[in-house]
């Protein structure tokens, strides 16, 4: 449905990873169909594919990266590098385009929460700027109280006291706190910090998240915060005229499709760590045990990248998948919305990064929760403690494990009740948006907000 137009534009800028270029362009699709001008303005590493959104004004800046430093290896230090460098190219950039006179005018910036060099480049502008943070807001609370957490000793995280329990932010317990690998741990702890000061200094926050399901952490959000908050999400169920869903980097292998139709509802365990998640050869070989032995029909995404110092299946006994007579399928990057959303899908296997996480509560799928590191493993609590959708698997990836994990969802009754839960989930996800919902309503105060912005040029 086309929308009168606003005869404003929104400069939208996502952090160049997987998990965050598509909500943002699903927010941008939002936005558009709201009757907004579009323009996406990006680094040159991991570029949005332009072609699918004819209707967007695509307009990139230099990021000063290397080839070798041009990677998702280390997420943490690739954002890092994007904040020390871009300012002066980004400021250009916006400049350029707040004085083209074919563009309607601007009215913000909207960007990455990750990317908080985007204060100084806008306070320089005098841009208002709002905030999109594409985790979810459970996971985002705990963030806002690490200097609280290091005080009282539960960071840095220490492996022996893992089980004890974290009082001020119940279920957790010290093992479920983000932690990230990378080269230097202090520069997690001072990034989380940064992101939050800036993010407090911008003009709102968006997420793609819904009252029903986190609304203990938007709560406690709102009253931390001084700004405006707008719980909008889920994103990639609203109806646009724009082109949802084609944020991917990949290209999906649609063979899985008619491969999933040939199955019996519920049967197939959906297996998927997301874009930058990464195993060693000897657990590929325990998933590839785990999920034979546990004789459900599999589709397992194994991108290459996945398998550290292995291209991809090398790891995996001769003739394995072949062996298994058809009941597992293996791809390189899945039609994620798609299969989700397809009735032989019984489960899904994940890291519980927040965009699969909300992906699976949204089609009422229930998960095997293995978080590795960041947000996933505040994600996973909450799938499997606080929504009780989900089993968790311990640490170790061990065959017998996950055999045991496949088999709680798939056939046993507790199982049966998380799938009823999922569903549940689904309903609410659905209704917060309709007319009156609460996604809707917290959309028109963040259009209502967007249009009462003045930039220089208003
Ligand atoms: N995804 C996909 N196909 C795949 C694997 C992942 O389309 O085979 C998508 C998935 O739908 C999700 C995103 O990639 O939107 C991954 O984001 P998430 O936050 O779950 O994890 P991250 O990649 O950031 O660790």
């Amino acid at each position: 449905m086309e929308r009168e137009r606003k005869g404003r534009s929104i400069v939208l800028l996502p952090s160049p990873l997987q998990g965050h270029i598509a909500p943002l362009l699903e927010l941008a699709d939002i936005l558009f169909s709201h009757g907004f001008s579009i323009i996406i303005t990006h680094t040159l590493f991991n570029s949005p594919n332009s072609t699918a959104y004819p209707h967007f004004t695509f307009a990139p800046f230099p990021d000063q990266l290397s080839e070798s430093e041009a990677s998702t290896s280390d997420p943490l230090h690739l954002t890092n590098l994007i904040n020390i460098r871009c300012a002066p190219h980004l400021t250009r950039c916006l400049s350029l385009l707040l004085s083209d006179p074919s563009l309607d005018p601007i009215a913000c910036l909207i960007s990455d929460a990750a990317l908080h060099f985007t204060r100084s480049v806008c306070d320089s502008l005098h841009l208002p700027r709002l905030v999109l943070r594409t985790g979810g807001a459970s996971s985002f609370l705990v963030f806002s109280l690490f200097p609280l957490l290091r005080r009282r000793g539960y960071l840095p995280v220490q492996e022996c006291r893992g089980e004890e329990a974290v009082a001020e932010l119940p279920p957790l317990k010290v093992k479920d706190l983000p932690k990230i690998e990378t080269k230097d741990p202090e520069a997690f702890y001072e990034f989380v910090c940064r992101m939050m000061d800036e993010l407090k200094s911008s003009s709102g926050v968006i997420w793609n998240t819904y009252e029903e399901l986190e609304s203990s952490a938007l709560g406690k959000l709102t009253l931390e915060f001084s700004i405006p908050i707008y719980p909008i999400g889920p994103f990639h169920k609203h109806v646009t005229s724009g082109s949802l869903s084609s944020g991917a980097l990949m290209i999906p292998d649609e063979s899985c499709i008619p491969w999933l139709d040939t199955k019996e509802p519920n049967s197939v365990v959906y297996v998927s760590f997301g874009s930058i998640v990464a195993v060693t050869k000897r657990e590929l070989v325990e998933m590839a045990w785990g999920l034979a032995d546990s004789k459900q029909p599999f589709l397992w995404v194994v991108r290459p990248g996945l398998v550290t110092g292995s291209p991809w299946l090398e790891a995996l006994p001769d003739g394995f998948i072949e062996s298994l007579g058809g009941r597992g399928h293996v791809v390189k990057w899945a039609p994620q919305g798609r299969v989700l959303s397809h009735p032989a899908v019984g489960a899904f296997w994940t890291h519980n990064g927040w965009n699969s996480t909300l992906e699976s509560i949204c089609e009422g799928v229930p998960m095997i929760c293995m978080p590795c590191f960041a947000d996933q493993k505040v994600n996973a609590k909450y799938a499997s403690e606080v929504w009780k959708v989900g089993v968790q698997l311990g640490k170790e990836i061990e065959r017998g494990e996950v055999e045991k994990g496949i088999k709680r969802i798939m056939v046993e009754d507790e199982g049966k009740a998380m799938r009823e839960r999922a569903l549940q989930l689904k309903e609410e996800a659905s209704l917060c948006l309709k007319q009156g919902g609460s996604s809707r309503r917290s959309l028109d105060r963040l259009i209502t907000h967007i249009l009462s912005c003045n930039s220089n040029r208003q």
